[in-house]
């Protein structure tokens, strides 16, 4: 029987669950290695109900075919409609269901399941050492995420025993951002919050699209995805000034981007997103001055493409408005906090179990893979999500760990004939 190791229990591991069970593999030992098999990843973790998905529920298909996530929805008493953001932890229930489902499929194909301890680190033979104990598989998948997670019971205790005379202080102004000041909110609901970012604004607010049309890509073949074609398509889908002020004035206000968002569905934001299948594809097909630049530029990049829903904004608005919030430009100088201070970004490059399992890295950021997320080194290992961002770019959604996910059961299935 042969075997194979899965680093991380998160949505990444499911989709390969989910692979494996597609091809109706059979007699193969599966070895899951976790810190708490009980918890489906980083994002979808037990958190309070206002951090939700940015993925509108009619996107979330994902793992539809194991169980459809409205009627398992329906089934456990929550109502939401379509174009609504439901909370992240609804959400990790869901997957924690769907990876039963799969591990009883499993098990019927005769497939054994081993749930494993956290892994510490992949020695030079390609076993997988956890907690002292070797352990021999014959193909391993690292999906950990981003290696650590940022809105973690330290930070959060921090927040809730911080000192709530004196202004909260949070570097950093994405959706972990928002996150982090709507939680200081309802810890600390009488205390200004101020906001610090190098934009010093909010991401862009989602309007009420749904997803699937358009590309930003359409008519470019391969070898002339030029970054300067790239924004100029983009460019060309602003519509008007306000459009325009809304991408490239960074002064231009909350609360009119807001209602312009209330009646409006910009074809930007549709086509942006509905672009995201093909960010690999066409990432890879960039010259490489030109994926460094993308790299340097990323925050603005992600400012546009991952939007707030309107019903954060309207939140984050009303504390504005009532003073209670503010936002402005500066940087994070890494001097020590005062104890009232918050990160809302990730300083750390790596992780231990990274530096220890001595995986290859991208030259430009994360874990060096090939086209088939295998990882560029002797030993049998593959890598997906947002680890293998400098090989594959913009991997920081779950529709593209699933996909990268199903290339990965493809290439082992393709290479050997069987597992
Ligand atoms: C806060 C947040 C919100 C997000 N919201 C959305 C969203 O709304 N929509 C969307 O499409 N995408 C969202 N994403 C992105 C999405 O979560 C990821 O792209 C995707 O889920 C990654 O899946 P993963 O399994 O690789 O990692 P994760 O789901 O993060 O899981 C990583 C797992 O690895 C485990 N782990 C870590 N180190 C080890 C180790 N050494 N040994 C064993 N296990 C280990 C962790 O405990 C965890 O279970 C969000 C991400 C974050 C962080």
């Amino acid at each position: 029987m042969n075997t194979i190791g899965i680093i991380g229990s998160g949505a990444g591991c499911i989709a390969i669950l989910k692979s494996l069970c597609k091809h109706n593999v059979c007699n193969l030992k599966i070895c899951i290695f976790s810190e708490d098999h009980s918890q489906v990843g980083y994002a979808y973790k037990k958190a309070p109900d206002f951090f939700i998905m940015n993925t509108r529920l009619d996107s979330l298909t994902q793992f539809d075919e194991i169980i459809s996530v409205q009627k398992w929805l329906q089934s456990h008493n929550y109502f939401f409609s379509d174009d609504d953001y439901i909370p992240r932890s609804v959400y990790g229930k869901y997957l924690q269901d769907v990876k039963e489902i799969l591990f009883l499929q499993l098990e019927n194909n005769s497939c054994v399941l081993e749930l494993i301890e956290k892994a510490d680190y992949i020695d030079n033979a390609g076993k997988i050492v956890s907690d002292g104990k070797k352990y021999n598989v014959d193909t391993t998948i690292v999906s950990i995420g981003f290696g650590s997670d940022l809105l973690n019971d330290r930070l959060f205790s921090a927040i809730q025993s911080c000192d709530s005379s004196r202004p909260i202080k949070i570097y950093g102004s994405g959706l972990t951002a928002i996150d982090l000041i709507l939680y200081a909110h309802s810890m600390h609901p009488n205390t200004s919050i101020e906001c610090v970012s190098y934009s010093g604004r909010f991401p862009r607010v989602r309007s009420q699209f749904k997803s699937g049309e358009g590309s930003l890509f359409e008519g470019f073949s391969t070898g002339n995805f030029g970054l300067s074609n790239i924004i100029k398509n983009f460019n060309s889908l602003l519509k008007d000034d306000i459009e325009k002020s809304i991408i490239y004035d960074e002064k231009f206000s909350l609360i009119d981007e807001i209602r312009y968002c209330e009646s409006n569905i910009p074809e930007w934001q549709k086509v942006i997103y509905s672009s995201t299948p093909s960010y690999c594809k066409v990432y890879q097909s960039l010259r490489k001055k030109e994926q460094l630049l993308i790299h340097k530029i990323k925050s603005q990049i992600i400012e546009n493409r991952a939007m707030f829903p309107l019903k954060n904004a309207r939140k984050v608005w009303n504390l504005i408005n009532n003073k209670q919030l503010k936002i402005s430009k500066g940087y994070y100088s890494g001097e020590p906090s005062t104890g009232n201070e918050f990160l809302a970004f990730n300083t750390t490059k790596t992780t231990p179990f990274l530096t220890f399992s001595k995986l290859p890295k991208h030259d430009i950021t994360g874990v060096n893979v090939d086209n088939n997320c295998k990882v560029i080194d002797s030993r049998n290992i593959y890598c997906l999500g947002p680890l293998t961002n400098g090989s594959r770019f913009f991997t920081e959604a779950t529709s593209l760990t699933v996909r990268d996910a199903s290339i990965i059961v493809d290439n082992i299935l393709m290479q050997h004939g069987h597992i």
